[in-house]
Parts: C-alpha cells; sequence; structure tokens
C-alpha cells in the first residue's frame, strides 16, 4: 500500500514555534524585565498555557523610553523619509510572507476563529503598513510643511481584542511621521506584538525604533505617565481612557488620543434587503465574538419588519458553528479570558433579570475554556442595561422603531458615539441619516468594514482623535 504523508495544513498549529518564555523588545534586543517577575499567556479556547512573558517595572519603562528617545534623536527623526518609507515596506512585505503564522498565533492566543485572522486581521496589518510606507515621503505635499515634524517618543497602550491590527494602527503612523515607539500590547494577548519585534529585526529597524513592553495595566500606568513620553496613544475602555485623560491632563507636554469603547446601533428600514441586512447584523455582533469596539450592539428595526428580520436572523443563527479556532469552518470562536466571560454573563443575567427574552441557537459549548453563545435579547427597553453599557460579548439587545427620526434618537441615545450602521433602499434616507447619528463611522448597507485609508475613532465617550487616513497623521505631527 502506498503511504501518503500529508503536510499539517496551512493554518495548523504545526506552523507556529513558541518559545517558552519571552523577554521585553528594548532597544532592538530582548531582554528580562529588571526585577525578574512574568506572567502566563493561555489559548482561552483550551487553557493550555502557551508561553510566559516577562513583566516590564517602571525600571524597564524607562530604559525602553530611553532607547526609544535616542533613536528619535540620533536616527530616525534624522532619516530622510523615504528611507524611513522603505523601512515600513520591509516590514510590510515580512508581514506577508509570515501571515499565516502570524495568523494561528492570533487564533492560539486570542481565541479568534482562523478564517478572521487570516482574512481580515493580518492582511489588514500588512495593509496599515503599506499604506503609511506612502505617507512616510508625502507629508510636506499634504501640506505638513517643508520639513513634518513628529512628537517624539509615543507611549502606545493596546487592547486584547485585534491584538496585531491594533499594534499597527498604532506603530504604522507613529513610524511614518518620524517618531518612535513604546508599545504595551495586553496582558492576555502578547505573542503577535512580540513576534512583530522578531520582524523589526529581521527587517533590520535600527535599534530603538520600536520597543515592546509587555505587561499588565500596572506597565500601562507607567508607560503613559513617564515624563520621557510626548505622545500618548491609547485604546481600550472608557474607564481607563478617563484615568489616563486625568493623569495626563497634569503633564500638557503630552498629547493624547484616545479610542474607547462603544455601543452601535444597527439600523434597519423596511426597505432594507433583508437577506443583505440580517448577514450584516450578525457580522456587526458575532465578528470576533462581538469584541469589536464597534460592534452593532444595538439591533434597531423598523416595526412593520421586525418580526421577518427577526425570524430569518434566527434562522441564520442556527448555522453558525462555534468551537476551535483553528478549525477554518468555525464562525464564533473563544471569549478572550475568564474575566471577560465574568462580565458577559453578569450583563446577561441583568438582562433576564431586566425582563428582556434571551435566546441562543442550539449549540454545544466545549468543556475547556471559554465560551459563550451567540445570544439575542428581544424585548428590550431603553432603560435596562444590555441596551446602555458595553458588553464586548456575542449578545445583541434588540429594539423596534417606528419613523427615521425615531430611529436616531434612540441610535443616539447612548454616552458612545463610535460607530452605526444604517440598512436601507434609499440613498437618500443614509445621507439623512449619517448627518443626523453622532458616531464616528456610519456604514451604508455593511458593517465593520475597515480601510488604512479611513479615519476611525469617536464622538463623545467613545474618545478622541482619528486612527487611519490622513487625519490619522495628525495624531503624530505638529505643524
Ligand atoms: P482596558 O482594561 O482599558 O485595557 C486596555 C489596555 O490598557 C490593556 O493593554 C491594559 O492592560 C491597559 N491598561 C489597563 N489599565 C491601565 C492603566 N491604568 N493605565 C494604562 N494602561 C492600562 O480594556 P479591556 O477591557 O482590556 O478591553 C476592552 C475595551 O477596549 C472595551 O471597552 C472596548 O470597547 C475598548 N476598545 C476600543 C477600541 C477602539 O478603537 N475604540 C478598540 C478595541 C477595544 P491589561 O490588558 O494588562 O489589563
Ligand atoms: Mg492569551
Amino acid at each position: 500500500m502506498p503511504k501518503f504523508e500529508y503536510a499539517p495544513a496551512p493554518e495548523s498549529r504545526a506552523i507556529v514555534s513558541i518559545k517558552e518564555s519571552y523577554g521585553l523588545f528594548i532597544d532592538g534586543q530582548f531582554t528580562p524585565s529588571a526585577d525578574g517577575p512574568a506572567f502566563k499567556t493561555i489559548s482561552p479556547a483550551t487553557e493550555e498555557v502557551l508561553a510566559e512573558v516577562a513583566e516590564a517595572g517602571p525600571a524597564d519603562v524607562d530604559r525602553a523610553v530611553t532607547a526609544a528617545r535616542r533613536a528619535y534623536e540620533n536616527v530616525w527623526s534624522r532619516m530622510p523619509p523615504i528611507q524611513r518609507g522603505k523601512y515600513l515596506f520591509r516590514i510590510a512585505r515580512i508581514v506577508q510572507e509570515r501571515a499565516r503564522e502570524l495568523a494561528v498565533l492570533e487564533s492560539l492566543d486570542n481565541g479568534k476563529p482562523i478564517r478572521e485572522s487570516r482574512d481580515v486581521d493580518i492582511p489588514l496589518v500588512a495593509a496599515h503598513f503599506f499604506y503609511h510606507a506612502g505617507w512616510a515621503d508625502k507629508l510636506e505635499y499634504a501640506g505638513y510643511g517643508p520639513v513634518p515634524k513628529p512628537l517624539g517618543v509615543a507611549g502606545q497602550v493596546i487592547p486584547w481584542n485585534f491584538p496585531l491590527l491594533m499594534l499597527a494602527w498604532k506603530i504604522a503612523p507613529a513610524l511614518a511621521c518620524g517618531n518612535t515607539v513604546v508599545l504595551k500590547p495586553a496582558e492576555t494577548t502578547p505573542l503577535t506584538a512580540l513576534t512583530f519585534a522578531e520582524i523589526c529585526q529581521q527587517a533590520d529597524l535600527p535599534p530603538g525604533v520600536v520597543n515592546i513592553l509587555t505587561g499588565a495595566g500596572d506597565t500601562g500606568r507607567a508607560l503613559v505617565t513617564h515624563p520621557g513620553i510626548d505622545k500618548v496613544a491609547f485604546t481600550g475602555s472608557t474607564e481607563v481612557g478617563k484615568e489616563i485623560a486625568r493623569t495626563c491632563a497634569t503633564q500638557p507636554h503630552k498629547k493624547v488620543t484616545l479610542e474607547l469603547g462603544g455601543k452601535a446601533a444597527n439600523i434597519v428600514f423596511e426597505d432594507a434587503p433583508v437577506d443583505q441586512a440580517v448577514e450584516g447584523i450578525v457580522n456587526g455582533i458575532f465578528f470576533n465574538q462581538g469584541h469589536v469596539c464597534c460592534a452593532g450592539s444595538r439591533l434597531l428595526v423598523q416595526e412593520s419588519v421586525y418580526d421577518q428580520v427577526l425570524a430569518s436572523l434566527q434562522r441564520r443563527l442556527a448555522t453558525l458553528r462555534l468551537g476551535d479556532p483553528l478549525d477554518k469552518n468555525t464562525d464564533v470562536g473563544a471569549i478572550n479570558s475568564a474575566a471577560q466571560l465574568a462580565k458577559i454573563r453578569e450583563l446577561s443575567e441583568a438582562g433576564e433579570a431586566e425582563g428582556a427574552r434571551r435566546w441562543s441557537p442550539p449549540c454545544e459549548l466545549p468543556v475547556k475554556g471559554f465560551w459563550f453563545p451567540p445570544t439575542v435579547f428581544t424585548g428590550v427597553s431603553q432603560a435596562h442595561r444590555i441596551a446602555r453599557e458595553e458588553i464586548f460579548g456575542p449578545v445583541l439587545s434588540v429594539l423596534s422603531f417606528r419613523t427615521p427620526a425615531e430611529a436616531v434618537e434612540k441610535a443616539n441615545n447612548t454616552p458612545y458615539g463610535l460607530s452605526a450602521g444604517v440598512w436601507t433602499d434609499k440613498g437618500s434616507r443614509i445621507l439623512w441619516m449619517a448627518e443626523r447619528l453622532r458616531a464616528g463611522v456610519v456604514w451604508a448597507n455593511t458593517f465593520n468594514k475597515f480601510d488604512p485609508s479611513a479615519p476611525f475613532g469617536g464622538y463623545k465617550e467613545s474618545g478622541y482623535g482619528r486612527e487611519g487616513g490622513r487625519h490619522g497623521l495628525e495624531a503624530y505631527l505638529d505643524v
């Protein structure tokens, strides 16, 4: 009998080699933390320990900021912009070459389906570096002065929901404009940021231009409060964002941008193509398990099509597959951490206690790991906690409306203002709604679409500043 040897599927665990332990990335080298503490990062789908990672303390933050300052003064800000652009192109190319490995690592560490990390996250990471590489030598032509002035050293703190993509959103524009960076990834998802540090080495990026400090909230606090930081860029919860805004107010030399939470409305009018809208509703709230700041977590449906849309949505949800993030057929992966799972459970129980009706398609949850089924609440009132608070999980709250004015009133009835979706056949209605919705992005007949050239950011308690596009550069330049 001939024996067939099958190579591992391109997205299998076998293509990544995870080290047992990782140091901090400072001045172009991996180094232990000064005081030696470390923490473990696990796979949320299995609770398996993936690696031990160094935890940066204040002395490490100081070392990294010093290295970044030196690289800024001596190398990066003095380099001809076209050469900076070449480094960014090189990084983008290496991200493409290592895309499958990065996708597997992201799915292992974060719990998101491989289809999403492979087809959305990592391609967007590369696109972000390509896009900003193109800007590096064109800033002066875009009106940023004959000699565009970077700000200096940026301290950047990112969350766990799109680990490498949030890193790209932060690092690519900062570097294109001539700044150097010290970045802290989230405690639960450090592995792709550490692999990105290897990519910086592979690209021969001058030491100190990019520094990666792993750790938890205390590391983040030490970083953003360090006096040697000129620019703070934060993505995360509104609560921590407020703390950062307060402390940075006492250090006015720092420029601050904040990308915070959301409670977006996805609004379906009676003239919308229902099948397309249902796909958009599913994508809006179940993409990445709903761990999306701009998730369409409040569905507003016009009364005349309410029953039809809900029936169609329930049928579609019954087809979603929940399970192993590395299985290419998986639609819904694991919840990122036990703490996040507890928060989703608590808010869902509050929804029931306040009188909303809870529904999930039949689905079996794995025994190990952190899991929550796709969940829909109907009979939701605007006063309910599940209609007001960010759940950051696969939980949809459904409300109804009669008129466009009522849709606007309900959609804007939130402290947040990051995004919104409008589903209608009428072009004029899209414009009418977009003018009135208080949200940084309004999607029309689509949802969760991203492009490096499009500015992204919030109104109200969703933060300030924009990332992406020409507007995103302004956060890293003094004109
Ligand atoms: P979080 O607690 O605010 O954490 C975000 C990051 O800040 C993490 O790296 C965290 O470290 C660090 N951190 C925690 N406390 C800090 C402090 N006092 N000073 C400086 N850094 C600190 O948010 P999360 O709960 O992990 O993430 C989910 C939240 O992020 C959601 O509310 C979501 O809406 C928001 N988010 C917003 C956007 C956007 O673009 N607007 C994008 C993604 C997520 P640890 O991980 O170690 O705690
Ligand atoms: Mg993890």
